[in-house]
């Protein structure tokens, strides 16, 4: 089974070696085997290739079972025009793959209720959302440009979904929330945008053939609060790109820490795109600070979603579980009598439970 593996820019390096450290220790205790190819994209391909994306990354990826992304960006790149960007190779490589669902579960392990900025009694004793977000539409891939005006100067971004897109993934949505409790929440702003009052129609079809899920319709700006003021009214949350990229940031925080989440992008088959949600942190690179927990889960993601091994998935949530009672944090989670430990012996306490 061969796994494409980026590291990309700034933690992306550190917590990807955590990553992979995992999958060799899954792979020697299960008995299987995992070859790995390591591929650039983002800041450190435009630096070494000229491109943040290299036709090289898409092929190997292509020809891969699953991929396994650190993030990519820092403010060396940030001045460059958009197409340069890091970001555009991590656009890119979406679109080149064509996975357009990503799921993204925001789960608040028991032993982390102190670390989320909510109440514990908001929290209820734990946390389990599901977030999909469609990935490869909507403002972020629409038309757009700047142009000079007389007195200054314009710029639009264009939000288009078809029918097409928006079934695809409402189906998986569907199916997704048919496994867990059965609900299901579209985010929209369907009271003022075109494109959400068609995710509403396409939904709402779609919905009539399943009848044991359970549908509402909220705005995103109500969504927003509500993700605060009663979180576990949520099971399935399904939304366009951008809207979901904000709310599962948001979601992040009732976890604890942007650092604990994992994501995966799919399409119909058994491949996938594995990366935690975060960015590259330029703030904190290189300094051993970072939690690898997103990246971790996101291999759980790729054993279950790609490989179909439950089992090892599992084992490696147990283990992430019986450190974290064991008291041991990462910066981003710590709280006091917390026993801190940087990226590596995260990585390392990981291993020794699993
Ligand atoms: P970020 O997610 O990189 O960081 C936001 C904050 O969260 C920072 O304070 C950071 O230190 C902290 N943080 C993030 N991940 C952490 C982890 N694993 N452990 C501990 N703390 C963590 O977002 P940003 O600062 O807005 O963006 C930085 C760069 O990353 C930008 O260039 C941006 O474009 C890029 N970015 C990339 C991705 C991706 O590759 N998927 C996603 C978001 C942002």
């Amino acid at each position: 089974m061969k796994i494409a593996v980026i590291p990309g820019d700034g933690i992306g390096n550190e917590i990807i070696v955590q990553g992979k450290k995992v999958l060799e220790t899954v792979a020697h205790k299960y008995n299987f085997d995992f070859e790995y190819e390591d591929v650039l994209l983002g800041g450190s391909a435009l630096d070494r290739k000229g491109t943040p994306l290299p036709k090289e990354t898409v092929e190997i990826c292509k020809s891969s079972e699953a991929v396994l992304l650190g993030a990519v960006g820092g403010p060396k790149w940030d001045k460059l025009p958009s197409n340069l960007r890091p970001e555009a190779g991590l656009l890119g490589i979406r679109k080149a793959l064509g996975v357009f669902a990503n799921l993204r579960p925001a789960i608040l392990f028991p032993e982390l209720i102190s670390s989320s900025n909510l109440k514990a009694e908001v929290l209820g004793g734990g946390l389990n959302i599901m977030i999909v977000r469609e990935l490869i539409g909507g403002a972020y891939f629409g038309e757009k440009n700047t142009i000079d005006i007389k007195g200054g100067q314009k710029a639009w971004d264009t939000i288009s979904y078809s029918s097409f897109e928006i079934d695809r993934i409402a189906r998986k949505s569907f199916e997704i929330a048919r496994k867990r409790n059965k609900r299901l929440t579209l985010v929209d702003k369907a009271n003022v945008l075109e494109s959400s009052k068609l995710w509403r129609k396409v939904v709402e079809k779609i919905a009539a053939e399943y009848e044991d899920v359970e549908v509402n319709y909220m705005y995103v700006d109500n969504a927003a609060m509500q993700l605060i003021r009663d979180p576990k009214q949520f099971d399935v949350i399904l939304t366009e790109n951008m809207f979901g990229d904000i709310l599962s940031d948001e979601a992040s925080m009732l976890t604890g820490s942007l650092g604990m989440l994992p994501s995966a992008s799919v399409r119909g088959d058994s491949f996938g795109l594995y990366e935690p949600v975060h960015g590259s942190a330029p703030d904190i690179a290189g300094q051993d600070k970072a939690n690898p927990i997103g990246t971790i889960m996101s291999v759980a993601m790729m054993l279950k979603y790609s490989f179909n091994m439950e089992i090892p998935a599992e084992n490696i949530k147990d283990a992430i579980s019986k450190v974290l009672k064991g008291g041991y944090r990462t910066l981003d989670i710590a709280v006091e009598g917390a026993k801190t430990v940087g990226t590596e012996e995260m990585g390392n306490l990981i291993i020794k439970n699993i």
